[in-house]
């Protein structure tokens, strides 16, 4: 299978290119936090951080390519592979046109997109729900993966300004209770750490033969990016 056709992904990752003029933009409003307890701090600081590094161009160009499309709504890298590369990104809870996007946190590795589509294809998620029936205290955590989320996407929502109101409440994946697409919950486990999400943990467990972000297997360079052929703008020496 082409590790760049997206038409393999579920709902939650399939529309991040939607295009056409939505409704007026999102005014400002003010949040109250749903998510206040002390075991969500450090989602929020977490949010906090990533938006406050400056979007490189050289990460949206690669991340383009990686889509084969333009990541509309893009914020921020949300997690990296060992060689530095873009493996998921964090996406507005509004797109450019007023369009709301519950995926905050949006696989762009091939490699991982791939090998997460082929375990789909394995009947895995089944598998996934079966043991989320059985096992309350996988329930349990796969529970609060869904909160962590929505705390995660509420501090995005107040950092930019964008509504949630035709998004509340809904996370990605499936989450809380159902296993809907693997590569929105395993750019959560990569976004947000090991023990954020269980069934990324399982998910990831299960592929890192082909993928780990630990292991670079990075098919796509920066330098293969046609803007940086000809150019030092971000400190890299032409020819090397
Ligand atoms: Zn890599």
């Amino acid at each position: 299978m082409n590790p760049h056709d997206h038409r393999t992904q579920h709902s939650d990752q399939a529309d991040l290119t939607h295009s056409g003029q939505g409704p007026e933009p999102q005014e400002e409003r003010q949040y109250r936090y749903r998510f206040a307890g002390p075991e969500f701090d450090w989602v929020r600081q977490l949010a906090d951080h990533l938006l406050e590094q400056p979007l490189d161009p050289r990460d949206q160009d690669l991340v383009t390519r990686q889509l084969g499309r333009f990541p509309r709504g893009m914020l921020a890298v949300g997690a990296r592979c060992a060689c530095g590369k873009p493996l998921a990104v964090i996406t507005r809870p509004v797109l450019p046109g007023g369009i709301p996007f519950p995926t905050s946190c949006y696989l762009t590795s091939p490699e991982a997109v791939k090998a997460v589509s082929q375990l789909e294809g394995q009947g895995i998620m089944r598998d996934y729900a079966n043991r989320l029936a059985e096992d309350p205290d996988l329930a349990q955590a796969y529970g609060h993966a869904h909160e962590l989320y929505l705390a995660f996407r509420q501090e995005l929502a107040r950092l930019t300004g964008d509504g949630e109101e035709h998004i509340a409440g809904i996370s990605a994946g499936g989450m809380p209770d159902r296993v809907k697409c693997l590569h929105a919950l395993l750019a959560q486990g990569l976004v947000m750490g090991p023990g954020s999400n269980p069934i990324a943990d399982m998910t990831l467990a299960a592929i890192e033969d082909q993928f780990d972000a630990a292991v670079c297997r990075c098919s796509l360079d920066y330098e293969d990016t046609e803007t940086l052929a000809n150019t030092t703008e971000f400190g890299l020496e032409v020819g090397q």
